[in-house]
């Protein structure tokens, strides 16, 4: 089949994106079936991925990081989303969700003690938005931050977490004063070890399974006013541009949802008879692998197409994110769904990578704005385009 994952792409970007392919195809494939089954990801393949600069992604050299385009950091989210979206979060965050808040509005010195750290893969860190009754609708959050001079208290809690219970150092959006709603919200580091800090792991995913989330519980935790990113009540800026780069990141990580799950579907589809023929040869099964085809190609050119707007300017086009995000998350699930119902039966095992691919396409519709969010922002965008 012909290769259309070096579309747009130049010749360095290509070369990176066969070094990933590469490493993926070597030490990932072959084991991601056994590590699911166990539980967790080897460190060996973060270190590996660490020390071939794809958790430095878009940072800046000076702050630790690879200095990627956009659309090489999405190109090689893909690639490792072909078999590993677990790896592929590991490449994602800190350019992203985790990241993308202290590149922007981060002081040097923050920048410092915080960015480089995890850009270099030496610290992990979380961002915590979500709360058990404020999720889509973040502006409604409750985590109180008090000021006393020199520094915050902060009390509230939190939930679906990634990294929550393994992180250095989290990024905690809380509010100033709840009656403000967006006005009211404030950004802080707060590292882990904080006194007041309880975290607890939240179990028994349908997704994401080796990877870790959870609550977090903060009872009067004391943050130092240097810790507080941005200005109060720019808070809501930082949680926009941070959620955004993590909608692409998703977004990425679907194509290589899709693409992954299509190649296996594919290769099945010719080595599997039915009725004295190959099922590859049945009208019905091509008409599946056509569609899949239409979705993850498409998927593919509205990522590339976004990550270029990140490319141009800071922060991206929120139309063409959500028009990502919103596309490659269904064509992730579309594209998983009927790879296992080629399958058959085998599609049900978790011995082959369909299984998983399948469970994992379900949590893109919801992390970072669910499908329904990103079509509110997709049509008020056509409103104010019009
Ligand atoms: C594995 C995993 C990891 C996560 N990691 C993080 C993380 O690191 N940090 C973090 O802060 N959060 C994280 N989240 C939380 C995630 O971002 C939220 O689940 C998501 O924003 C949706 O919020 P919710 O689950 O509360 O759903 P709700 O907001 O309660 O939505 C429920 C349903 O109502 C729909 N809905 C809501 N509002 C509207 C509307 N206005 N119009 C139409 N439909 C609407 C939604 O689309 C959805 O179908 C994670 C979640 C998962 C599953």
């Amino acid at each position: 089949m012909t290769d259309r994952a070096t579309m747009l792409l130049d010749a360095e970007q290509e070369e990176l994106r066969q070094a990933v392919r590469e490493f993926v195809e070597r030490d990932v494939a072959p084991r991601v079936v056994e590590y699911n089954r166990e539980g967790a990801l080897p460190d060996d393949l973060v270190e590996k991925a660490i020390s071939m600069g794809l958790v430095g992604g878009v940072i800046p050299e000076e702050y630790g990081g690879s200095g990627m385009d956009y659309l090489a950091w999405t190109m090689c989210v893909e690639e490792v989303a072909r078999y590993c979206t677990a790896l592929a979060a590991v490449i994602g965050y800190p350019s992203s969700l985790v990241g993308q808040g202290l590149l922007r509005w981060g002081t040097e010195e923050q920048k410092h003690r915080f960015l480089v750290p995890v850009a270099r893969g030496q610290q992990r860190a979380a961002t915590a938005i979500t709360e058990p009754d404020a999720g889509s609708d973040a502006a409604s959050l409750r985590t109180l931050a008090v000021a006393h001079g020199d520094h915050y208290v902060l009390s509230g809690q939190k939930t679906w977490i990634s990294n929550a219970n393994v992180c250095d150092w989290m990024l905690v959006f809380a509010t100033l004063d709840p009656t403000q709603g967006r006005k009211g919200i404030t950004a802080f580091v707060v590292e882990r070890d904080s006194a007041g800090i309880i975290t607890r792991p939240i179990a028994h995913k349908l997704s994401s399974r080796i990877s870790d989330t959870g609550e977090v519980f903060l009872d009067g935790v004391v943050v130092p006013a240097e810790n507080r990113l941005g200005a109060e009540g720019e808070g809501w800026q930082i949680l926009l541009a941070s959620v955004g780069a993590g909608r692409l990141h998703v977004a990425a990580r679907s194509v290589g949802i899709a693409q992954g799950s299509l190649e296996m579907a594919l290769a099945y589809a010719r080595e599997r008879h039915a009725f004295g023929r190959q099922i590859a040869s049945l009208q019905l099964v091509q008409a599946m692998l056509a569609d899949m085809a239409v979705a993850t190609e498409t998927a593919r050119l509205l990522v590339r197409r976004a990550a270029v707007e990140w490319d141009r300017s800071a922060g991206g086009d929120d139309y063409w994110t959500s028009l990502a995000k919103l596309h490659a998350a269904r064509a992730a699930m579309q594209v998983a769904h009927d790879a296992v119902q080629i399958h058959g039966a085998y599609g049900m095992s978790d011995e082959l990578h369909v299984e998983r691919q399948f469970r994992e396409a379900k949590m893109q519709e919801i992390v970072d704005g669910t499908n329904q969010i990103q079509q509110l922002i997709i049509a008020r965008r056509m409103k104010e385009m019009a």
